[in-house]
């Protein structure tokens, strides 16, 4: 049997007619930039996470980027951030020539806040933290540190739309908070897009400008800006896919509380799940000291599964200019040496699942 770690296929033809007749009325429309897709869009996201204001823009980095510029940080400021994430959230505060200070995560893969307050210079402006495969982090503590330090705080939720953390959605801690809409991500286009959402009209306001030139009213230009903009089909796609969010989320959670369950191997641990949380199953990350004997063990019988991610940002050839060195952060690399993700997508069949977890269950190292 032959399992592939993701495909996209099976969750286009789930509600085919619906995405078919969307995408057909925005051609037919004859407008497709900046239109009322993406103000409706807009509206329903908003709602949907609680808050205010959502600007759609070309990418989750994006976002990332217009969040921390709007905030107006930049050169010569830092920003707290997980040593154990995607470099995408890194790149975010180092597009705005500011210095990423990274924090060593805890055993949910998530930045750990009681390591946070070390970390903090005069020179910092912002807490970066990432909800790492669906999985809120410690939002509360969190919150409390930069309060009492008077920093902002910009939440990355690419990997986790609808993750609740004692009783509250992640993308509402946040002063603004960043999703991206990749077509793996939980709630995903069929191409780039990405969004802020804040309670702040002015925050709101600045990144509607930043991604569209600057502007606001058509050839005035306010400020210095860059185009990117979410378009008018990808919006009507995910307002598609918004309506169903909730059965795609049951689906793999279903998927992934059967792994928990049934996956029964001393030499594998399970990933874990923080108390007062809603996970939403971006990936299913294990663990083993065995690693890449297992992944190779799983290839020879047909099982694709990938790693997120093996160079943490602060090893990336990318990063040499930062200066860190093997050994800088011992937590997040051990992570990146014993992690494994493993399929999970929506559509995957019963039969599917069944076959990953008796050769999960069946590897001796
Ligand atoms: C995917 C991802 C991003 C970037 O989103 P894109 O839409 O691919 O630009 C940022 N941060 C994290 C944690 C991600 O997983």
């Amino acid at each position: 049997m032959n399992i592939h770690f993701n495909i996209l296929k099976p969750q286009y033809l789930m509600f085919k007619e619906e995405y078919d007749k969307a995408v057909l009325e925005v051609l037919d429309s004859g407008w497709y930039i900046l239109g009322k897709q993406v103000k409706r869009f807009e509206e329903e996201f908003a709602e949907y996470v609680g808050m205010k204001h959502c600007v759609g823009v070309n990418s989750g980095l994006d976002a990332l980027i217009l969040a921390i510029r709007a905030l107006g940080i930049g050169k010569g400021d830092e920003v707290i951030a997980p040593a154990n994430t995607y470099i995408a959230s890194i790149l975010g505060v180092t597009e705005n020539g500011a210095t990423p200070v990274f924090v060593e995560p805890d055993e949910f893969f998530n930045i750990d806040p009681s390591k946070i307050k070390a970390a903090i210079t005069s020179k910092a402006k912002a807490i970066l933290p990432v909800h790492l495969y669906g999985q809120p982090a410690r939002m509360e503590e969190i919150m409390e540190i930069a309060r009492e330090h008077n920093l902002y705080v910009v939440e990355d939720c690419a990997q986790a739309h609808g993750a609740i953390v004692n009783g509250r959605n992640i993308g509402t801690f946040g002063d603004i908070n960043c999703f991206s809409f990749f077509p793996t991500k939980n709630l995903g286009a069929f191409g780039d897009a990405g969004a802020i959402v804040t309670n702040s009209e002015k925050l709101a306001e600045k990144v509607r400008m930043l991604r569209n030139y600057g502007s606001i009213k058509k050839y005035y230009h306010e400020i210095e800006g860059i185009n990117s903009r979410l378009d008018e089909l990808q919006a009507a796609v995910l307002r598609v896919k918004l309506r169903h969010i909730n059965e795609l989320e049951q689906e793999r959670r279903i998927i992934a509380e059967r792994y928990l369950t049934e996956i029964k191997n001393p030499l594998i641990e399970l990933p874990k799940v923080s108390q007062n949380c809603k996970h939403v199953w971006h990936l299913f990350v294990i663990k083993c000291n065995q690693r890449d004997k297992l992944q190779a063990f799983l290839k020879d019988n047909g099982i694709d599964t990938k790693i997120h991610y093996p160079i943490p940002p602060h090893l990336s050839e990318a990063y040499q200019r930062l200066g860190y060195k093997k050994g800088d952060f011992p937590i997040t690399e051990e992570y990146a040496n014993t992690i494994l993700s493993l399929p999970l997508y929506n559509g995957m069949t019963d039969e599917e699942i069944n076959y990953v977890i008796g050769k999960l269950n069946e590897f001796r190292g």
